[in-house]
């Protein structure tokens, strides 16, 4: 070992394993250590909602690295182990184990965790939340039980886990506050997409309301709502969203708003101290305004340039923000960010399953999403990159190619 510097990286999930793994192919030479609050090496969530929660994929598929990688590499993987106290004067770490450790340079890789309902019966057995490979286990054991479920929350996690059971055979119904499912990203009418793909697989969904208590003994048989129902369930799963893990941070005096703040460049407010992943609310350039994003390839991407910029190798953080979904036969992929929007327009049938929809703000295309339409996504992603004007009806017709009508456009040709 030739460098005497220590990296510490703070959250040994998808972004801190990562993180460590760039530091290393980069050339870092030095100690890499690794801390994680979980005792399983560093998985992927993606799974725990899907085939990992079905039954249908094993363990094996989550881990982020096989087993012998971080020895492998000797990057020092602490499991079972949380940081709890950060000095970034002294640049020094605490863990609960009363363990000091110096750093150089310090990742924050915390992310988030589910946002918890304070209602009565909320600690009733039997009401679930889903974030852990140890929550999906347990959530898997009770589906396997078969009988009613109430998912709260008709967000990405809520209407996986709903198609999740409703593909186990159990009887489903969705509790939700806004008038479609996932109608904060996607607005009403792909929320109405989605909320049509639900009930054509049976789910009930009660929109436009929402849960005033849990009932039961010790474990949890009814869920009030706050328009009167009563339904009698065997199990709840809530998923009313996730807030970041910034308490490291904040007692520190680092600058948080909706995440750890950090530059273009992945640099908190305190030198040699960055963050990325679902914790990370970054200045994208892109967009001239910080966004904090809580998705997959967001964790697997803004990482490795963390660990870029924490070896002195300047990298601005600027890939579109992408995500993924699976629900029954409906696998999608979606780029850009949104908050509104003038219109959207499709190009392929809704119903047919098929399709891409867009986004746009005037002439300018600002998100996409391909619905069981693949290899796409570099157009669509060219488009709202290339801020090029384009026309509806090109947008909408499959005969001209998407790469085909940035480039007419901007010639001036259309
Ligand atoms: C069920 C589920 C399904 C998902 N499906 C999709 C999907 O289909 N598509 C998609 O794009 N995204 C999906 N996501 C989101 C995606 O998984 C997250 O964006 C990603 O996990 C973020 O990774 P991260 O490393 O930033 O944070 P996290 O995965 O939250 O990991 C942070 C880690 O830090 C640890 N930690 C926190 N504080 C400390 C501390 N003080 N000391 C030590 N360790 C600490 C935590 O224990 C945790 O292990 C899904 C998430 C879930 C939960």
């Amino acid at each position: 070992m030739t460098s005497e510097q220590t990296h510490v990286i703070v959250g040994a999930s998808l972004a801190g394993a990562k993180a460590a793994e760039t530091l290393r192919s980069e050339g870092f030479d030095g100690r890499i250590v690794l801390i994680g609050a979980e005792r399983e090496r560093p998985y992927e969530r993606p799974p725990l909602s899907k085939d990992y929660l079905r039954g249908e994929a094993g363990r094996e598929k989550v881990y982020v690295h096989d087993e012998r990688f971080y020895e492998e590499q000797d990057i020092d993987l602490r499991l079972g182990r949380t940081a709890t106290r950060l000095d970034t004067s002294n640049r020094e770490l605490e863990l609960d184990d009363g363990e000091r450790l110096r750093y150089d340079r310090l990742l924050l890789t915390t992310g988030a965790e589910p946002r918890r309902l304070d209602i009565p019966g909320a600690g009733l057995d039997g009401v679930l939340y889903l974030r852990s490979v140890g929550d999906s286990d347990a959530l898997r054991d009770r589906l396997n039980h078969g009988g009613a479920v109430v998912v709260v929350g008709g967000g990405w996690i809520g209407a996986e886990v709903a198609a999740s059971a409703r593909q186990r055979g159990l009887d489903v119904t969705v509790i939700e506050a806004a008038s479609v499912p996932l109608e904060r990203v996607l607005g009403a009418e792909l929320g109405a997409f989605y909320r049509d793909v639900h009930t054509g697989n049976g789910v009930r969904m009660l929109l436009r309301t929402g849960v005033e208590a849990f009932e039961g003994e010790t474990a949890v048989q009814r869920v009030r709502t706050s328009d009167g129902r009563e339904l009698d369930c065997d199990l709840v799963v809530v998923g009313v969203g996730v807030q970041p893990r910034i308490q490291l941070a904040a007692q520190t005096g680092l600058a948080v708003d909706n995440g750890i703040l950090v530059d273009e460049r992945l640099q908190t407010s305190a030198r040699g101290v960055f963050a990325a992943g679902d914790v990370a609310n970054a200045r994208h350039p892109f967009y001239g305004e910080s966004i904090r994003v809580e998705h997959w390839a967001n964790a697997l991407n803004q990482a490795p340039a963390a660990a870029r910029n924490m070896l002195g190798r300047a990298t601005a953080y600027e890939r579109l923000p992408y995500f993924f979904s699976d629900q029954y036969d409906v696998g999608m992929e979606y780029s850009g960010f949104a908050r509104s929007w003038d219109r959207v327009v499709f190009r392929g049938d809704p119903a047919s399953r098929e399709f891409i929809a867009f986004w746009l703000i005037q002439d300018r295309v600002v998100a996409g999403m391909n619905v069981n339409v693949w290899e796409v996504n570099a157009d669509v992603q060219a488009l709202i990159r290339e801020r090029v004007a384009v026309d509806d009806r090109r947008l909408a017709d499959p005969d001209i190619p998407l790469g085909e009508v940035a480039q007419l456009e901007k010639g001036g040709v259309a």
